[in-house]
Parts: structure tokens; sequence; C-alpha cells
């Protein structure tokens, strides 16, 4: 069983996903699929998906113009949130440290956050990855957690770019992640990755070990895009 999310960014209707889950309703998966849909949808209510916000305030509550707190986003209902993703660190400055406090957030309003980690095109040149992963799992997960987080990764130069790492890249990538996550007690973490996944990709993509699942960004805006995802693996 593996975990299908969707990253709708700044897209959709309210009636693309009324019909991407009436669709998603009918297919035979054991997978949790997930929708981290923008805010104005976070509302929306089904039995088999599971829905997700895609970014939350670092505080609680406050003078804080255009900022959505978790507590906000767990009073939908949403039970997921996307947290330090590329397009956050890229346009609105997230640090590892932002991450982390969004991420306590989270956890404090009984959100699950699913965290991105993932390496720039200059950083993958300058041989850094794995330092950056590294460093990103351990400076964006909150100390003393003892509650389910999901952990995504996402290399930032693949993302929307229709290209991926090689297997053997995202293999020793996901390990790198889970020996990480077994060093800070949190063995079982299950690590998504994400960036440029395509029903013609996905299966083998998740039969890589360490790799529970996919996070999918533009092919997961309609029902012909991300049913053969959520198909591909049992
Ligand atoms: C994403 O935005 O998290 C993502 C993985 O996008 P895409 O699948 O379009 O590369």
């Amino acid at each position: 069983m593996k975990i299908i999310a969707g990253n709708w960014k700044m897209n959709g209707s309210q009636s693309a996903l009324d019909k991407i889950i009436s669709d998603l309703s009918e297919i035979d998966t054991q997978n949790t699929v997930i929708l981290c849909v923008p805010y104005t949808m976070l509302n929306t209510k089904s039995d088999k998906i599971a829905i997700g916000a895609q970014d939350i305030s670092k505080h609680t509550s406050g003078a804080y113009t255009g900022e959505i707190s978790a507590q906000m986003v767990a009073s939908t209902g949403a039970k997921y949130v996307i947290i330090g993703h590329s397009e956050c660190r890229q346009y609105h400055g997230d640090t590892n440290s932002d991450v982390r406090e969004k991420a306590t957030q989270a956890l404090n309003n009984g959100l699950i956050p699913i965290i991105c980690v993932g390496e720039t095109m200059d950083e993958k040149q300058a041989g850094k990855t794995m330092a950056v992963i590294e460093s990103g799992v351990r400076e964006c997960i909150p100390s003393d957690i003892n509650t389910k987080i999901i952990i995504a990764y996402e290399p930032r130069w693949a993302i929307g770019a229709g290209l991926t790492p090689t297997s053997a890249e995202i293999a020793d990538a996901h390990n790198l992640i889970a020996k990480t996550l077994a060093d800070m007690g949190l063995s079982g973490t299950p690590i998504l990755y994400g960036a440029s996944v395509k029903g013609n990709n996905a299966a083998e993509i998740m039969s890589i070990s360490n790799v529970d699942g996919v996070l999918v960004g533009g092919a997961s805006l309609k029902s012909d895009d991300f049913i053969p995802i959520i198909t591909s693996v049992k």
C-alpha cells in the first residue's frame, strides 16, 4: 500500500475537485489518496480521498495579513498539509527553520505535515545533494514528536520540468532519508518521491526501496492523468 498525494498548487476549481473526487471514488485501490488543494476548497468532504492544504502560517494567530493558521485548516476537516514545498521556499523565502515552526503548528493542531526536502540545480551541480537532503530532514522536523509525519523528497530542479533523477539517485536519496529518520528515532516514517511523476513512470519509481508513495503536481489535476498513477501500484 502506497501514499499518493496530489498538489494542486494555485490551480483547479470546486467543480473540477468534485468531479475528480467522484471519479476517484469509483476506483478500486488500497492506496491512501490525498489531494492538497487551494484553501477555498478545503471544506470538501469525501469518504475515500483525504484533503490537505499546501502551506500554513508558522504563527498561531494575529496580525499576519493573508496567512492561514494550522488551526483554521484543521477546522475545515482537512487532515494533511504540505510544508516546505520548493515554491514556498523560492517565492516566500521559507527556510528549514520556518518549515520546522510550521510543522510544529501542524502537529499541535492534529494535521499531518508532508515535509518537503530537496536540492536545487545549483546545489546538485555543486555536489551538495546529500548534504542538503540530510540537513533538510534534521532541521525541518521538530524534536520530540510522537505523531505521524510524512517526508517528501522533491528534487527542486525536477519539479514541473518533465525531468526525473535516475532510479539510483532516487534510491540513494531515499535510503539517506530513511537512515537519517532512523537515527532520529523516526523509523517507519513514510517517504514520498515528488517531481514529474506521471502514469508512465509511477510504478517504476514506487518500486525503488524506501519510496512509500509519490507527491504529484501537474498530473494530479485530472482524473485521466491521476488515476493511472494511483492504480499503477497495489
Ligand atoms: C510538486 O509540485 O510537488 C510536484 C511534484 O510537481 P510536478 O509533479 O508537476 O513536477
